[in-house]
């Protein structure tokens, strides 16, 4: 019996090395952090009804990946450990409960903590000595790590001289270093360029970067840090976790501006709850919460255990990643053509939804990562991106995953595909393909663009196929005798639809020529050519060259344009639209007085007379533009109730943010 567990502890044990080799040296992982965690979890229960067989380089007892033998080994003065675990509020509660019976506290005592958020990086360790900054070193193991000074050094958010009059003699701190998520599309776009293998996250990205061997190629991955930590520090006694903060930022150490000082554990609870939802607003990859005793005393009076201190927790949010078996690959077909396999998967909950289809982006990806039917997956899940394959485990497979073959022709009408050379994506190359013009009809209702209010996908589908629509142009001429037949259709949808269409004919200009759908015109490009072009007219017969003349619109959308209005299709749609009433002209009379011309503005938080999209609309009417994310280039940031991290964000880049009234006054309203 007891032979047996061991047996199994050592099991585990091998998978687990494997798997932190994958992950801290290779920076490959192939299994979820959930997979890894209910791994590690596994191992810790074996050991604790089993501690005989407890050994010294059991991955418990250890933090994270030995150095790599390419870099030189760097010793940290004050090890820095891991953190210890939480996968629910019960959880919390729990640590909240140990803590206080460790030091002997009643269990109504309310403990102060510091909540932070867990950034999903890679940690590092600074020394700074008289202020200046002699070493950074990754984590390794905890008490040796990789030297990797120079390549820190290239990272702007890292001072080379601390800023102050109290300079602290020897100073040793921690962070995460971190990839933005736009810097991290850019990196990845430039490697499938020149063919090199993506990066499956910002987190592999950041860490991928950080342990290279020429500080060149780290200089342009453009790498971000917050410091959060301290190690070896002796000028003087800190007392609380906020104070160590408020130092760290008076000697110019970038720190997370969220950071929020809880008077208990239920404050802490709804600082999880909270970031859970906010966290999609973040341009940076968050894992969870990172929760802290505020005392350093009471951090002290705790001390650590091996692989982690007693006063801190780390809170996990629900993973977005996991792993599950593709059934089937099909091809789907966009409103430009594009094929694009998804995979059809076994359901699996990826941070809180279920998901059962992933992208597996092009041809040459599938053959990149050598995707099979019945291969098992590591799916992920980021915000509101479409989940998509990170990787395959090769490791799972048993023989009978079938190879999958790209289409020839299209799936849905049957035309020969075409792949230009140089371009990763294949096309149907008929242009009444029935999959395209109802994605193109999608597109042309949808709420951005000419915002037909009751039309459903359905319903699109359902026009197509029947023959009643074969471009965007034919919905106008719709007959309420067309519309009753379909089905999840009554006489009262059916008048409210066609009142819907009627009402569309009205729109901006610039809404419709976004609703067209021209290939890289997305709705600010629409914004620019109506503001340019006073009809449709005019717009249709600009060469490119002249286009490219227009600011913000460079050849590759000029060109776009120009191939679009040459189209005989195009030129069809446009005579029917006008027959039809629809308005092709900038509307003159009413032209509003731009009087935000120039002005970039910002929303967030809930405001009482605007919903958002109203609120954008008379911005833009008024000649300013709207942007969905704060930089030190936009005007004003406008705050309504509840804000989130865009406001904490402004206010950190000193943007001006302007509430509701005066954002009134600003439109004279
Ligand atoms: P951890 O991720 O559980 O937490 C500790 C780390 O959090 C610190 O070292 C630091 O890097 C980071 N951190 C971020 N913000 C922080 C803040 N404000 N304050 C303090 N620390 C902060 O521990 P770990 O040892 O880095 O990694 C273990 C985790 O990594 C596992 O739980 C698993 O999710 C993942 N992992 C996955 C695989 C895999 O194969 N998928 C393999 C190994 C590890």
């Amino acid at each position: 019996m007891t032979s047996q567990i061991k047996k199994e502890i050592e099991k585990l044990r091998e998978e687990i090395r494997y798997h932190d080799y994958k992950y801290y040296i290779e920076n490959q992982p192939v299994i979820s952090d959930k997979e890894y965690d209910a791994l590690m979890q596994k191992l810790i229960k074996l050991e604790e009804k089993y501690p005989q067989f407890i050994t010294p380089d059991s991955p418990t007892q250890r933090v994270g990946g030995a150095p790599a033998e390419e870099f030189e080994e760097s010793k940290h003065i004050v090890p820095l450990l891991s953190l210890s675990n939480a996968f629910s509020f019960n959880d919390l509660e729990a640590f909240d409960k140990r803590v206080k019976r460790m030091l002997g506290l009643p269990p109504d005592r309310d403990i102060e903590y510091v909540s932070e958020l867990k950034i999903d990086g890679l940690a590092i360790n600074l020394t700074y000595e008289n202020g200046v900054l002699t070493k950074g070193a990754t984590r390794g193991d905890g008490f040796r790590g990789e030297t990797v000074t120079n390549n820190l050094k290239t990272i702007h958010a890292i001072p080379l001289r601390l800023r102050g009059e109290r300079i602290p003699r020897l100073l040793e701190i921690r962070g995460e270093v971190y990839m933005l998520h736009k810097d991290f599309q850019r990196l990845n776009k430039e490697r499938e360029k020149s063919g090199e293998p993506l990066f499956a996250n910002p987190r592999n990205a950041a860490a991928g970067s950080v342990r290279q061997l020429d500080p060149k190629i780290t200089a342009k991955r453009k790498l971000n840090i917050f410091t959060y930590a301290l190690g070896e520090y002796k000028d003087g006694r800190i007392e609380t976790h906020i104070e160590l903060l408020k130092l760290f930022k008076s000697l110019g150490l970038k720190v997370n501006p969220t950071s929020k000082l809880c008077k208990n554990i239920k404050e802490v609870i709804k600082f999880c709850q909270d970031w859970a939802e906010k966290k999609k607003d973040l341009d940076y990859d968050v894992d969870g919460v990172v929760v802290k005793i505020n005392s350093t005393l009471l951090q002290e009076k705790l001390g650590a255990v091996t692989k982690s201190p007693r006063w801190a927790m780390a809170y996990k949010f629900p993973a977005e990643q996991a792993t599950t078996r593709i059934k089937k690959i099909i091809v789907q077909v966009g409103r430009t053509g594009a094929l694009t396999p998804v995979a059809l998967m076994d359901p699996v909950g990826v941070g809180g939804v279920t998901v059962s289809r992933a992208t597996l982006h092009t041809e040459d990806e599938i053959k990149k990562k050598d995707t099979r039917v019945g291969d098992r997956v590591l799916i992920q899940r980021a915000g509101d991106v479409i989940p998509y394959v990170v990787s395959v485990i090769k490791e799972k497979r048993t023989g009978k995953e079938k190879k999958f073959i790209f289409p020839k022709k299209c799936p849905v009408c049957g035309a020969d595909v075409y792949r230009p050379p140089g371009e990763a994506v294949t096309r149907c190359t008929n242009i009444s393909c029935p999959a395209q013009i109802k994605e193109t009809i999608r597109h042309f209702t949808s709420r951005g663009a000419m915002d037909v209010e009751g039309i459903g996908d359905a319903h699109v589908g359902q026009l197509v196929e029947k023959g009643l629509i074969k471009d965007p142009a034919d919905l106008y001429y719709l007959k309420k005798e067309d519309l009753l037949p379909l089905e999840r259709m009554g006489d009262k949808l059916a008048s409210n639809i066609l009142s819907a269409i009627e009402k569309s004919k009205e729109r901006d200009l610039s809404r419709l020529i976004y609703a067209l759908g021209i290939r890289h015109v997305g709705s600010h490009i629409a914004d620019v050519l109506a503001k340019n072009y006073s009809s449709l007219d005019e717009l249709s017969k600009a060469r490119a060259e002249k286009l490219s003349s227009v600011p913000e619109i460079g050849p590759i959308v000029a060109k776009s344009v120009e191939l679009f209005f040459k189209q005989e299709g195009a030129k069809k749609v446009v005579d029917k639209l006008r027959r039809a009433g629809v308005r092709l002209e900038v509307e003159k009379k009413k032209k509003a007085p731009q009087i935000l011309a120039e002005k970039t503005f910002v929303l967030t938080g809930e405001l009482e007379e605007f919903t958002r999209e109203e609120a954008s609309e008379i911005i833009k009417k008024l000649g300013g533009r709207v942007s969905i994310s704060v930089s030190k280039k936009i005007d004003y940031l406008v705050a309504g109730k509840e804000p989130g991290s865009k406001y904490t964000k402004a206010k950190e880049l000193g943007v001006r943010i302007i509430n509701e009234s005066q954002f009134k006054k600003l439109i004279k309203k």
